[in-house]
């Protein structure tokens, strides 16, 4: 699925299990960090033109999709929290929701499944993809992503936060502050 879906799905449950600022952002960016790998069209797009090109992108995308970076993520979140098994563990479960909606929706337009070779480097067993997946721009994919993002208005009008804060702390007051104006059923006036 697409970076924003994979963003929202790590919100919907960072928001909810990071009690900081910082928590939240480990939590949430362990559902994005799988694509990270996708960075390497950037080289290969500058380089394509050259006598030895970086392929970076065609021959290493989706490698990362795989048990021993989904410990790094573990122990990167747990020592950059101070510590702290919640968001680690969370950040783990968040890396496979990556890994569960690539499965389900992530069809390019050439028909490659881009299965997951989940005990990479050391081995090619356990390597999934599913038959029936859908493509990376079908509906359930935009319905999903409607649904997540609809979750963080929700949680930002309950808990005053959103996944803004991640950029600005200013600007997700401003955020927060407007939603709440917007949806939050006003107190009925006692007579
Ligand atoms: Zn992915």
């Amino acid at each position: 699925m697409s970076p924003v879906t994979h963003f929202f799905t790590g919100w919907a449950l960072g928001s909810v299990v990071g009690s900081s600022k910082r928590e939240r952002a480990m939590v949430t960016l362990a559902a994005v960090v799988p694509d990270v790998d996708g960075l390497g069209i950037i080289p290969e797009l500058l380089t394509r033109h050259a006598r030895h090109p970086l392929l970076w992108f065609s021959q290493y995308h989706h490698d990362l999709r795989t048990l021993l970076f989904a410990v790094m993520v573990f122990f990167f979140a747990f020592f950059l929290t101070g510590c702290r098994w919640i968001p680690a563990i969370f950040a783990f479960i968040n890396f496979h929701l990556h890994l569960v909606e690539d499965l389900l929706g992530s069809r390019g337009p050439d028909g490659f499944p881009w299965p997951i070779p989940y005990l990479f480097p050391f081995s090619s067993r356990w390597t999934w993809s599913w038959s029936g997946q859908w493509a990376l721009n079908a509906w359930p994919n935009l319905a999903l992503t409607v649904a997540l993002i609809s979750v963080a208005l929700w949680i930002a009008v309950e808990r005053g936060f959103s996944p803004v804060e991640l950029f600005s702390t200013t600007a997700d007051q401003a955020v927060v502050r407007t939603l709440r104006k917007r949806f939050e059923r006003t107190q009925p006036s006692a007579p």
